[in-house]
């Protein structure tokens, strides 16, 4: 039977509802009180402050769908997007927690309740993970969740021990910490071989669908580890991949998530549609991928404008919005496909999160400004590659014709004299900033130009530009994007997601 993607949060939400969870908003995209990232990328980001025991939770039990993007940072799923069947930049993150109430026992029981009985997945196509210890980080394994999981009727083929690097969680180098139980699904569970090792494989086959976190312990500055005197449970499941299992696909991109933007872009375009024959093929063909990254990127660009991140304030959702831009002018020979199709992800995500249709003409408007600035910068630029590569032909291993900022960047570098032949952090941080450079391409021009480079500098400058980012460390920043947002909401019409929308944490500090 077919759940809608809809149906599917719903049922999440309502399942921990009645087992008395209160209902918290998603956070905007936007990181808070965080300058280590660029985007929120799980929903425990915003209750972070309450497992250092800086907050109150808002309840004991809490359960929410979060918007989350993993560009960058530790989770970087950028470059695998549009190759495979289950990652994306922009996902929602389905998670309910327990401060100090629940642990292990109710939260397994509760997971393995929800998939078999409302969701209908059948047991036998799932593999369960635990903790099997380290002894140089000193950690025991976590063999109370094995039995857990045995008396929740697993057999022992399908209970599988993985050590710290998948089923370990920390939030730092130290703070709270704890192991993980994580569920896994089998899209072919007819076919040969040995199953169970797929398990953590990375393959499209076999897939992780859920990561239920215990946090018991503390990680101190000696590096010892001590047990908290609270325990907490935090969980997270991929939305789009159970979506998929529950519309019986086996690619997250046959789910009804992403068929209307593929219909929309094909329909717009003229481009012959999605074929979608994935993941059991090897359907790496030029256009599906061209598909899979236009439709992932339009929504993360959606999410990230409708939250007011700015391509100015933020890199890398720069760099998504040109890569999009130009599949849509390249591929699509379309080059203001993603006005249509913007719309249609504010159609399938709106309802559930208002902000997206109440910012629409918004982020249409952010979206003809950054066009125009790439189209501009890359008229300048292509007559003047070829110069540039006959005056210097290692510039033609580089790719330079695809990278729109290069010929002033290089221009710039090319004239300017610079002290013990160094170029100084700010001009390196501005080759990025302004002219959207890649670290490594600009490794590269120093290269070719014979100029240092001042890297300390440069790591400086990029700290000081994200503490001057929106939602950083800054609180008059912060005040400023709690007012945006709670002028925001002021309009949002009564939906589904109901409660505030805004950011679970103290408002002194
Ligand atoms: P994976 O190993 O598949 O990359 P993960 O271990 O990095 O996933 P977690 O940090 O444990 O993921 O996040 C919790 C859940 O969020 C995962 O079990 C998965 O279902 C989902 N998820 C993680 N990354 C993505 C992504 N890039 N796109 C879609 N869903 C994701
Ligand atoms: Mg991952
Ligand atoms: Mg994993
Ligand atoms: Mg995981």
């Amino acid at each position: 039977s077919f759940q809608s993607s809809n149906e599917v949060r719903r049922k999440f939400l309502d399942y921990f509802k009645q087992h008395d969870h209160k209902f918290v908003r998603s956070s905007p995209v936007v990181p808070f009180s965080d300058p280590t990232v660029a985007f929120v990328n799980a929903g425990m980001n915003q209750f972070k402050s309450v497992f250092l025991g800086k907050t109150q939770p808002p309840a004991k039990r809490v359960v929410n769908s979060q918007k989350c993007v993993r560009v960058g940072g530790k989770h970087n799923d950028l470059s695998i997007v549009g190759q495979d069947s289950y990652h994306h930049t922009f996902f929602e993150m389905l998670g309910n927690w327990s401060f100090g109430d629940y642990f292990k026992k109710d939260a397994c029981s509760m997971a393995i309740e929800l998939l078999k009985g409302p969701y209908g997945i059948d047991p036998s196509r799932l593999y369960v993970t635990y903790f099997e210890g380290d002894k140089v980080l000193g950690l025991e394994a976590d063999k109370e969740t094995l039995e857990i999981w045995r008396s929740l009727g697993f057999p022992n083929e399908r209970i599988l021990p993985f050590g710290s690097g998948d089923n370990f969680w920390e939030m730092g180098s130290t703070g709270p910490c704890g192991p993980c139980t994580e569920i896994h699904f089998d899209h072919f569970p007819k076919a040969n071989g040995n199953r169970a090792a797929l398990v953590n494989a990375g393959t499209p086959f076999l897939t992780e669908i859920w990561n239920l976190v215990f946090i018991q312990y503390n990680r101190n500055e000696d590096g010892s580890i001590s047990q908290l005197p609270d325990k907490h449970v935090d969980t997270g499941m991929g939305f789009e991949r159970l979506s998929a299992i529950l519309q019986n696909k086996t690619s997250n991109y046959d789910s009804d998530l992403f068929i209307p933007i593929f219909d929309g872009i094909s329909r717009v375009s003229g481009a012959p549609g999605y074929e979608g024959v994935f993941p059991d093929g090897n359907n790496k063909c030029e256009l599906d991928v061209a598909y899979r990254i236009l439709a992932d990127h339009s929504r993360m660009i959606t999410a990230c404008l409708a939250d007011g991140m700015l391509p100015d304030q933020n890199q890398k959702l720069r760099r998504v919005m040109r890569k999009a831009l130009s599949l849509s002018e390249q591929t699509f020979k379309q080059p203001t496909l993603l006005d249509n199709v913007i719309p249609i992800v504010v159609d399938i995500l709106g309802p559930t999160y208002p902000e997206m249709s109440l910012k629409l003409p918004n982020i249409l408007e952010m979206l003809k400004n950054e066009e125009e600035i790439f189209k501009s910068l890359r008229s300048s630029s292509s007559s003047a590659c070829k110069e540039l590569i006959q005056q210097y032909p290692a510039l033609q291993d580089l790719d330079i014709m695809e990278i729109s900022g290069f010929v002033p960047a290089f221009r710039e570098l090319q004239t300017q004299s610079f002290p013990n032949n160094t170029i100084p952090g700010k001009i390196l941080f501005k080759l990025n900033d302004t002219f959207g450079l890649q670290d490594e391409t600009i490794t590269n021009i120093a290269e070719i130009l014979n100029l240092q480079m001042n890297k300390k500098e440069w790591q400086e400058e990029i700290k000081k530009a994200k503490l001057k980012s929106t939602g950083s460390l800054d609180v008059q920043k912060k005040n400023n994007f709690d007012e945006r947002v709670s002028s925001l909401t002021k309009s949002l019409r009564p939906t589904d997601n109901e409660g505030k929308y805004q950011y679970h944490f103290e408002k002194s500090s």
